[in-house]
This record gives structure tokens, C-alpha cells and sequence, in this order.
């Protein structure tokens, strides 16, 4: 880093990006692009929380813990999801996404045991 303090650097850096907008906004694709792909790299073709199938194209990056509640786009918070559960999950808390679908597993099974049953 040239500058010692991270202000001065962030302004320079800020600066360089109005001078030179196409390689700023290129490195800024590249980046996003790179991002994308190590999230996909997580669960390789998979939903992330059910499983499904997805590309990289039909992929969402999901935040875990949602911006809304304090979540950075960060490799660590981000995690690969089908369109149904990135929809699904929107802000909640990632306990809550968790307890619905488990809400959901537990009343599959019980309506499979009462046609087992009948
Ligand atoms: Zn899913």
C-alpha cells in the first residue's frame, strides 16, 4: 500500500477509478465474475440448501446472513442457491431458513407415516 493511512488510500484508489472508469468497471466485472465462480465452488452444481441441481448461470449467490441484517458480500457469507430458496430465504436469519425447512422435513414425514398407516 503507497499510503499509510487507509483514507488517503481509499481517496487515491477512488481517484484512480474517475480517471481510468473502463478498467475500473472491468476490474470490478472480473472481480464479481472470479466471486461468482468460488461461490459456485462451494457446492459444486448444488443448491446450497435443498440440493437441487443449478448451473452457474441459474445460480444465486445467497448472503447467509442477510445485508439487511449486517452480512457482507464476503466469500464466508455468501453460499451458492437455487431461485426458489435465495426467494424464499429473502432477510431472514439463516437459524429461521433453517427451522422452516426443517418444519417442512417433519411435515413430509408425517404425512407420509399416516398413508403408510391408512
Ligand atoms: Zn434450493
Amino acid at each position: 500500500m503507497p499510503y499509510k493511512d487507509p483514507k488517503q488510500h481509499a481517496a487515491a484508489v477512488k481517484r484512480w477509478k474517475q480517471h481510468n472508469r473502463d478498467a475500473a468497471n472491468e476490474h470490478a466485472k472480473v472481480a464479481r465474475k472470479r466471486l461468482r465462480e468460488a461461490v459456485y465452488g462451494k457446492s459444486p452444481g448444488r443448491c446450497w440448501y435443498c440440493g437441487v441441481k443449478i448451473t452457474l448461470s441459474t445460480m444465486h449467490v445467497d448472503h447467509h446472513t442477510p445485508v439487511a441484517r449486517g452480512g457482507r458480500t464476503l466469500l464466508k457469507n455468501l453460499f451458492p442457491a437455487c431461485a426458489a430458496c435465495n426467494r424464499r430465504k429473502r432477510d431472514m436469519p439463516p437459524e429461521a431458513f433453517e427451522q422452516a425447512f426443517y418444519d417442512d422435513y417433519q411435515k413430509l414425514r408425517e404425512s407420509e407415516q399416516r398413508c403408510h398407516n391408512s
